[in-house]
């Protein structure tokens, strides 16, 4: 029995970060004003914790007598406003999340800790007005003084300190000097560091980059959803600019969300160089008091543009008008564990919250995107044509069945490198594996090494002597004899980006060949590092996985081959054609992006494959038309919803039992409108040592999908042995691994 209220019974209701699906009831402590959206810290068990206060009651399911007071109020006002609450609300509600983590994963870790949030006491400049009127160039004798002196008066207002760290080093001397001079002086923060950039050096645009930008300024303050489909270098990027530029303008902030920051820092230096406002970035790489700073100054109004990963999506803003999510097809906008969210779907919901324009740019949009687009969900705007002189390369099939591969590069794409080379032209090699090779066999007993902890196969690296699992990452020495037989001569077969760099240095020994993957980019700048390399013309040879597919620009390259495009035309899984015609067309699209036209060179023993065809000769546009047939044909996403249950433990029976239980929970709520597929093995049925199933839930009636859900959920929160195993819910999986 509910309580009856009591005379000055206030009751604080509060999400704590638990996987605990309720909220839970605390009583005030005194009466003053306080509001939802405030950090307070509670006592819970023998401890404490922090918690936000979701809404205040006067009654409790609760009696009252078992209710604890809490301990105190940390924020004076509302961290999170009532709508920046409503999303992530509503984020709990769709992925069946508890609400707890999801504002965990919305919160730096500094504020879920129970930080004051204020922002660190930042210094700001700004010219005095002799400063203002003084010529730069009487400073030439002190060029570090002289730059500073410069951006300062390419800025219309005071600058925060820890933007001049970004512009130069050794900032802290040339500030004093420039002090003493009279020239600069110590101000007050500005209020809310929005403006034009000071002079709009954006290039003339043709007529689709106009149209699309008028098309989304119009639609400012409304919210509408656009897909930006254009080729790679139709010009994108400067779209999405000179739309930042109006926002600016209209005094609005925007939020930028790329896949991964760290692999496009030339993204974030094209910014920095059209906008010298100052740019709050926010991403995993960085430490915790820098995304604290990031997420502060953009709910304050104190920078107008975030620039980040998905996660950046929670920020709160002060007064945001545009959502830009760039590469919009790429996996990793979608969480793979904890809180499975697809920043995409997100981001378009809180436009819709906000009522802003929300633009999706790609140039091989998600055939969801595309399906949105064609239904009118989403209005589609296309750059079909490449901006400036570029031209679009040639794509060319290059058939190697019986054809004589040295470590996987054949006689016509070594002639073809040779050409390329010689025109002192970059030549591009794309290979989506890393390591020197992904299986070590014996030549006699045919043993192969295996990762104990998975079901897969170890993957040699053999520069540090080492077999690796790239699933669990444990590792061992490569050994030197067949562990088995004792005897065997152990061969590797298969190639990786490690072993074809070899192969580049051998038979090309006086150029230079850089590799860019996971192993060779690990250490912090070595990407950029390359990266400058490559475009200062040092490097001939550029050798990579997809890190490379994510939106560089290198001018100088007009070769660009694929090794091996088979080994993705095989997968069980559905979207693997629509992965992998996107990372075709993304390699492809970094060849030929200057004046010189660019050649595309794929390997493939299946020279037929309908896919590979449909690509060649129609395009990605005509491809994603098939691919829609066959999934509506399927009754596939997006003509049908998917929620993939998955199940892991250590001990082999306990997820297959444990699903079971729940096809038999599910069989009590019959009929839905739901279709129940499995329990099935996940397609690797062992993982970091523990063993897997899952079940599929899919529906054409995206409610129906989610309302059986709600009743299921909670359920599966009481069912008995669910301490055996550890289960999670992937709503609209983008990979059903
Ligand atoms: P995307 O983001 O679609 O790959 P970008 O915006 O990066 O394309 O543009 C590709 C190249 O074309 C860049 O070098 C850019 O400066 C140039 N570019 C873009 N728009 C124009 C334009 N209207 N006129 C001339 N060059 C342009
Ligand atoms: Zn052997
Ligand atoms: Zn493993």
């Amino acid at each position: 029995m509910p309580t009856p209220p009591s005379a000055a019974a206030r009751i604080f209701r509060v999400a704590l970060p638990l996987p605990v699906f309720s909220l839970f009831d605390y009583l005030a402590i005194d009466d003053e004003p306080i509001c939802p959206g405030v950090r307070l810290e509670v006592p819970f068990g023998k401890g404490h914790k922090i918690a936000v206060l979701m809404e205040i009651s006067t009654t409790s399911p609760v009696a009252m007598e078992k209710l604890k007071p809490i301990l105190r109020v940390i924020d004076r006002e509302a961290l999170l406003t009532k709508q920046d609450l409503a999303l992530l609300q509503w984020v709990g509600n769709y992925y069946h999340h508890p609400l707890g983590q999801v504002i965990s994963t919305a919160l730096p870790a500094g504020l879920r800790q129970g930080n004051t949030a204020a922002l660190p006491q930042t210094r700001y400049l700004a010219l005095t007005d002799m400063g203002k009127n003084v010529d730069a160039s009487s400073l030439k004798r002190a060029p570090q003084q002289k730059n500073l002196l410069e951006q300062f008066q390419a800025h219309t207002s005071a600058l925060p300190e820890t933007q001049l760290a970004s512009m130069q080093n050794n900032w802290r001397t040339a500030v004093k000097a420039l002090i003493g001079k009279g020239l600069l002086m110590l101000t007050d923060a500005p209020d809310m560091v929005v403006q034009a950039p000071a002079h709009n050096t954006g290039l003339s645009c043709n007529a689709d980059q106009q149209a699309a930008i008028t098309a989304v300024t119009d639609s400012f303050g409304k919210f509408r959803v656009f897909l930006l489909d254009g080729v790679t270098g139709s010009g994108k990027t400067e779209v999405y600019m000179q739309l930042i530029a109006i926002a600016l303008a209209r005094g609005l902030q925007v939020l930028v969300l790329v896949p991964e920051i760290t692999l496009t820092p030339q993204l974030e230096a094209r910014f920095r160089q059209r906008f010298n406002i100052s740019i709050a970035v926010s991403h995993s790489k960085l430490t915790d008091p820098q995304r604290q700073t990031a997420w502060l100054q953009i709910r304050q109004g104190e920078c107008a543009i975030l620039l980040g990963t998905r996660s950046a999506l929670f920020t709160p803003f002060k007064n945001l008008g545009l959502v830009i999510l760039d590469e919009e097809h790429d996996t990793s906008f979608k969480q793979q564990e904890g809180l499975r969210f697809s920043a995409r779907d997100v981001a378009v919901v809180r436009g819709k919250q906000l009522g802003v324009p929300v633009v999706l740019g790609s140039a091989t949009p998600a055939l969801e995107s595309l399906y949105n687009a064609a239904n009118g969900r989403y209005r589609h705007l296309r750059l079909p044509e490449r901006a400036g002189v570029a031209v679009q390369p040639s794509l060319q099939l290059l058939d190697i069945r019986n054809q004589r591969l040295q470590e996987g590069l054949s006689e016509p794409l070594l002639a073809a490198i040779r050409g390329t080379l010689a025109k002192h032209e970059q030549v591009l090699l794309f290979l989506n594996r890393r390591g020197f090779a992904p299986t070590l066999i014996c030549h006699s007993c045919a043993w192969v090494a295996r990762c104990r902890r998975c079901d897969t196969n170890l993957v040699i690296h053999r520069h540090e002597q080492r077999l690796r699992c790239h699933h669990c990452g444990s590792e061992q020495a490569l050994p030197k004899h067949c562990p088995a037989c004792k005897t065997g001569e152990l061969t590797a077969l298969g190639l990786g980006t490690e072993r074809v760099g070899q192969v580049l240095a051998a038979i090309f020994p006086d150029k230079t060949i850089v590799r860019l993957d996971r192993d060779t980019t690990q250490r912090k700048g070595a990407l950029e590092n390359y990266l400058e390399q490559i475009n200062a013309g040092k490097v001939d040879i550029i050798l990579g996985t997809q890190m490379l597919a994510k939106g560089h620009h290198f001018a100088n390259v007009t070769l660009v081959a694929l090794l091996d495009v088979d080994s993705g035309l095989f997968s069980i899984d559905f979207h693997a054609p629509e992965k992998l015609a996107q990372l075709l067309v993304q390699v492809s699209g970094r060849a030929g992006r200057a004046e010189k036209p660019g050649k595309v060179v794929m390997q493939t023993r299946r020279p037929d494959h309908p896919l590979l065809l449909a690509l060649i000769h129609s395009g990605y546009h005509s491809f994603a038309q098939t691919a829609l047939a066959e999934r509506q044909e399927a009754g596939l996403p997006p003509y049908s919803h998917q929620v993939l249950m998955r199940v892991q433990a250590a001990s082999e029976d306990a997820p297959l039992a444990f699903l079971n239980a729940v096809v038999a929970l599910l069989q009590q709520h019959a009929p839905t409108k739901v279709e129940v597929l499995g329990p099935v093995a996940a397609p690797m049925a062992k993982r970091a040592g523990l063993y897997r199933y899952q079940l599929l839930l899919q529906s054409q009636h995206r409610q129906a999908l989610h309302r059986l859900l709600d009743k299921l959920v909670p359920q599966m929160e009481a069912m008995k042995g669910k301490q055996k195993v550890r289960w999670s819910l992937d709503v609209d999986p983008v990979d059903l691994y």
